[in-house]
């Protein structure tokens, strides 16, 4: 006697595991939805029902129907088989099914402070981040200071952190973490890991986590993801949050991209005041800290790579007018272009020269 292959219908699945489907036009076998496994909202997992499988093209998750679920309801694939097996219908109602559509008002700046606090002084520094930071140059002390810390890959260790967090904070609302379907705290991971660097304002209150990933997911470029869990059960989405380093009394900043190059080109420099949007899009909250700060003039130093990029360009504009309409003035920075980033620039100078400021 022979064992049939037990077919599940991935659709059906995805659909009971609260997966929220892109409107579909016609195809009954290839479907587009959001991704449950790396915080996507713009519908990157491909689900194919006649070949029962689904992959992210964002994060690279990818199985079966069976996988599928055990990964969502954390349990191991012979327990996902079984409860796939057993109920026709596999009782949604046992477990708690998350609502995708409802968003969590985000917290205050106060709690996200206190809780990434917490939750970084609970991870480890790993030693391939620590020799890659060293040999931007920075020391461990400034490593602490700026509280960089790896994302926790081991599961064990993981939970053990997220345990010991949610047993001090209330994380609902907190970005980066949500609660899986066994009522359990869980937090945005990425596939292959990488660093923990937090947003700061300029008190030094942390406003949000990026991660810097250890393998860029789709360009060179793509180094940095918001710790985020928008779209996630009882999560929150990050803001475009500008961080803060250096010398708060000047009146003069340099303002880069980046949170890390702006904690590692202030260092090089003396303390200069860095300002880091998250990106040459993402300057909505820079009119209000340039105001709070009475900064005068902005030495502006994105990196030399992009700038002969057409969208980066007209962003660039855009920003210069920004700058221009609140009264600061701007200067645009040169640099070797053999140097991609301010910081590479910052660096070699730093090692060859006693450090001097190529600004002013
Ligand atoms: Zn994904």
């Amino acid at each position: 006697m022979c064992r049939e292959y037990e077919h599940f219908d991935i659709l059906e699945v995805a659909v009971k595991c609260g997966i929220k489907l892109y409107p579909n036009k016609g195809s009954k076998v290839e479907f587009k939805a959001r991704c449950p496994f790396c915080g996507d909202s713009s519908y990157h997992l491909g689900i194919n029902r006649q070949k029962e499988r689904f992959n992210c093209f964002r994060c690279g998750e990818s199985g079966n129907s069976v996988s599928l679920y055990a990964k969502i309801y954390g349990v191991s694939n012979k327990e996902a088989f079984d409860s796939l097996k057993e109920n026709e219908d596999f009782q949604p109602k046992q477990i708690y099914v998350p609502k995708m559509q409802t968003e969590t008002p985000i917290r205050s700046l106060a709690d996200r402070h206190d809780v990434y606090y917490d939750f970084l002084n609970l991870l480890r520094l790993n030693e391939h981040h620590r020799d890659g930071l060293e040999g931007r140059g920075l020391s461990v002390n400034h490593m602490f200071q700026f509280m960089y810390r790896s994302v926790p890959m081991d599961g064990v260790f993981r939970r053990e952190v997220l345990d010991k967090l949610a047993k001090k904070h209330d994380l609902i609302g907190i970005p980066g973490f949500y609660v899986d379907v066994c009522g359990r705290v869980q937090m945005y991971l990425n596939k292959y890991g990488g660093m923990f660097v937090p947003i700061c304002d300029s008190q030094g209150y942390i406003q949000g986590l990026q991660i810097r990933l250890d393998i860029p997911e789709n360009s060179k470029e793509d180094k940095f993801r918001w710790f985020s869990s928008r779209y996630f059960p009882f999560g929150a989405g990050a803001k475009p949050w500008v961080h803060i380093v250096g010398d708060t009394t000047a009146k003069e900043a340099v303002l880069t991209e980046g949170a890390m190059k702006a904690d590692i080109t202030s260092v090089l420099s003396d303390g200069k005041l860095f300002i880091a949007i998250p990106g040459v899009n993402a300057i909505e909250y820079l009119p209000e800290i340039v105001r709070s700060l009475g900064v005068k003039k902005f030495y502006e130093m994105m990196d030399m790579d992009k700038r002969w990029n057409p969208n980066v360009r007209r962003a660039m504009i855009k920003l210069h007018d920004m700058l221009d309409d609140i009264g600061v003035e701007y200067e645009e920075c040169l640099w070797n272009p053999n140097y991609k980033g301010i910081d590479d620039y910052f660096y070699a100078k730093s090692k060859y020269m006693k450090s001097e400021l190529l600004v002013a």
